[in-house]
């Protein structure tokens, strides 16, 4: 494909030259340095900076003088230390997706729904979206801006949409057949059940389906899963980066290309920094992505750290989009099992376990104390075709996952093999590790 037909929804912008890019990025910067100075929370920090107005930043490179924020930070701002409008302006509260203890919460006014929405329609049109698609949301409404977030954009752009929420999947597949959908929005782990039920349905087809996109997200998953949903529900699927600190979906999105997501650098300043140092990584080397927010009045967000590992894409995109790309992302600080002193990303398990044959995707990382050292065991369901009780068939899987892994992580796993069905599969977010280890 030429750039030529390429879908854009605002070409000038998403096409700007980087000098054009930068000048918006310090204008809008120097807007939520402004606004940041008025809440309760960037107040006494920016001036602890010797920072007392939007002006104090000369240069993009002045970013560096302004603090990070975590999300223990905006507990800590619960619920209205980082509000900079009048509380009669805000009109949308959503939440993160956490389920325990005091959640992190952002607040837009109208203006910032409308920016967020048309933010998630330029991303679902870089992928190829348009106002013909009928569209079928299958993650959770609420809170959770993967739902409303994602909806409002949906709409934007002028598609058909289908607030389906997550789960009841017989419900969806009717919905599917009925309304003729042709893009949904799942987590990979859902996109697989969907698969396995509409193989198990007696009453439908694939054939019957008019689907022809998947955007995903909300669940870190590897190359190999996204190649297997494509060729088992014969679509294209689509990454997409976002969470409610940042507004929800679409903060970073594939464009048709599929070769890395675009992260749209007129709404927000990316850096990728040394998680240990806070330092800038060299070009290129992978870290954690600190994003700044620059098209929200109601709640600015300064350098907040994602926790997301990833890195920047430097060679140009086919598409002609010269917002830059980030690589898929290879995992979360947080996320990161230390295990007998090694760091291992649930990632590269799951990249072992979908290249092997004659294995399913569900699985389950357990990390356990056995004596003074932690053991990894990797549960994993063969799948139906394997099903055999042949034991040599069965052990020479095992080896090969063993020695795979071993290659990889540089840790020794005990593997499990299970049978079909018998591992327990997730309508929403999978949960894919158990740290049994006794908390330091
Ligand atoms: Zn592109």
């Amino acid at each position: 494909m030429s750039a030529r037909g390429i879908p854009y929804r605002d070409k000038a912008v998403e096409t700007a030259p980087r000098e054009v890019i930068e000048w918006m990025q310090l204008t809008a910067l120097r807007k939520q340095v402004a606004a940041a100075l008025k809440t309760p929370f960037y107040g006494p920090r920016l001036a602890e900076r010797g920072i007392s107005s939007g002006e104090d930043i000369k240069t993009l490179a002045d970013i560096r003088k302004l603090p990070f924020t975590t999300k223990n930070d905006l507990r800590e701002a619960y619920p209205f230390g980082l509000l900079a409008v009048p509380k009669e302006e805000v009109v949308r509260v959503h939440a993160s997706s956490g389920t325990t203890g005091t959640p992190t919460v952002i607040y837009l006014t109208q203006h910032d729904l409308d920016m967020a929405s048309d933010t998630m329609a330029r991303s679902l049109q870089a992928a190829g979206g348009t106002k013909d698609d009928i569209i079928q949301n299958m993650m959770t409404y609420g809170l959770f801006t993967g739902g409303l977030g994602f909806h409002y954009g949906a709409e934007k752009m002028g598609a058909m949409v289908i607030p389906t929420s997550a789960g009841n999947t017989l419900r969806q597949l009717k919905f599917m057949k009925d309304f003729g959908t042709t893009m949904i929005h799942a987590t990979p782990s859902y996109l697989l059940h969907l698969h396995a039920a509409i193989e198990e349905a007696t009453d439908l087809k694939r054939s019957d389906l008019k689907l022809r996109k998947a955007i995903t997200g909300a669940e870190p998953h590897s190359e190999e899963l996204r190649q297997k949903i494509q060729d088992k529900l014969g679509i294209e699927v689509y990454n997409c980066y976002g969470m409610s600190e940042l507004n929800g979906p679409g903060v970073a999105f594939e464009c048709v290309f599929r070769t890395g997501l675009h992260i749209w650098e007129d709404r927000y300043i990316m850096e990728i920094i040394n998680p240990d140092t806070l330092e800038p990584v060299a070009e290129g080397e992978t870290g954690e992505l600190v994003m700044t927010i620059l098209c929200r009045d109601a709640m600015p967000l300064l350098r907040y750290r994602t926790r997301d590992l990833t890195r920047i894409l430097l060679d140009p995109c086919p598409c002609g989009r010269t917002h830059r790309r980030i690589a898929r992302f290879t995992g979360r600080t947080d996320d990161m099992l230390i295990i007998n002193g090694v760091n291992v990303f649930p990632s590269q398990i799951e990249e072992v376990l979908l290249k092997a044959k004659g294995v399913g995707a569900n699985y389950l990382i357990i990390v356990e104390k056995a004596g003074d050292l932690d053991r990894l065991t990797v549960q994993v369901e063969i799948t139906p075709e394997m099903f055999a009780d042949d034991a040599r068939v069965i052990n020479a899987l095992r080896d090969t996952l063993k020695s795979e892994m071993t290659a990889l992580i540089t840790i020794n796993p005990h593997i499990e093999i299970k049978q079909p069905g018998s591992l327990p599969v997730s309508e929403g977010k999978a949960k894919r590790v158990e740290d049994r280890r006794p908390k330091a």
